[in-house]
């Protein structure tokens, strides 16, 4: 498979149709920014960006990216999509952060810049892709011997379906219908499997768990069942 064939141009005009919301806290991008300093904390707890070169692949309107760039990194976005894009470098001009956006896969850049990055992100994004474990192989490729990369997801079981589809889609309205496709979801063991077959280790998990009551998100150490994330390296002789 191409790089371009591992891109579901289905799945990109989901994202550009909703991207003028995409900084509007009360959007349907509401549960990313919630999750946002979650995840940019573990991050950071982990890899001490300031300073490092970080890729963040399927940037989107740049919610991470500019996390991690206010942390200190010095940081690159990619994403397939023109409309996410255009908010992210829109946005850009507001904060003032050196952010380096570009239309591009994974699998193209890393065809162009092999071991470039310290920190590869890559969030939300591998259960919108054809083939999630050809972009987790790109992003190894694209990372320093040594380096630390981040991947989320979510699981595939029944709770996860209804939590992620039932509750954010129909009941809650958090997301539009159809922004997830229960089939595309990811078990933890397919994630470890496609980051040992890349190569990597996986060093760290940590769940992303939902009170519907409490409407809030926090860090769960074990509880992977429906959102979660994972921390892998890439070996220094790799
Ligand atoms: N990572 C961001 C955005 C997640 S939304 C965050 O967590 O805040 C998923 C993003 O992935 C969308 O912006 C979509 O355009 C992008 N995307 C989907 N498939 C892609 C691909 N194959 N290559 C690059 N970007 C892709």
């Amino acid at each position: 498979m191409t790089a371009i064939d591992n891109v579901d141009p289905a799945e990109i005009a989901k994202f550009e149709a909703l991207a003028a919301r995409w900084w509007d806290p009360n959007s349907e991008f509401k549960p990313l920014h919630e999750i946002n300093p979650l995840r940019a904390n573990w991050i950071d707890s982990f890899s001490s960006v300031k300073g490092k070169s970080l890729l963040d692949v399927g940037c989107g309107g740049g919610l991470l990216t500019e996390a991690m760039a206010w942390r200190g990194a010095s940081v690159k976005g990619i994403d397939m999509g023109e409309a996410p894009l255009s908010v992210a470098r829109l946005h850009q001009l507001e904060s003032g952060l050196d952010i380096d956006y570009e239309k591009t896969t994974a699998e193209q850049l890393a065809a162009q810049s092999p071991g470039a990055f310290d920190v590869v992100t890559c969030l939300e994004m591998l259960e919108h892709v054809p083939e999630p474990g050809a972009v987790i192989a790109a992003c190894a490729a694209l990372a320093k011997p040594g380096a630390d990369l981040y991947f989320s997801t979510i699981n595939r079981n029944p709770k996860a379906f209804a939590f992620a589809i039932v509750g954010a889609e129909y009941i809650l309205n958090l997301l539009p219908k159809g922004t997830h496709e229960y089939g595309k979801f990811i078990k933890p063991s397919e994630l470890a499997g496609w980051i040992r077959q890349a190569g990597l280790v996986l060093t760290d998990v940590s769940g992303l768990t939902y009170n519907p009551i409490t409407r809030h998100y926090r860090l769960h150490p074990t509880d992977l069942s429906v959102n979660y994330m994972v921390r892998a390296s890439k070996p220094d002789s790799a």
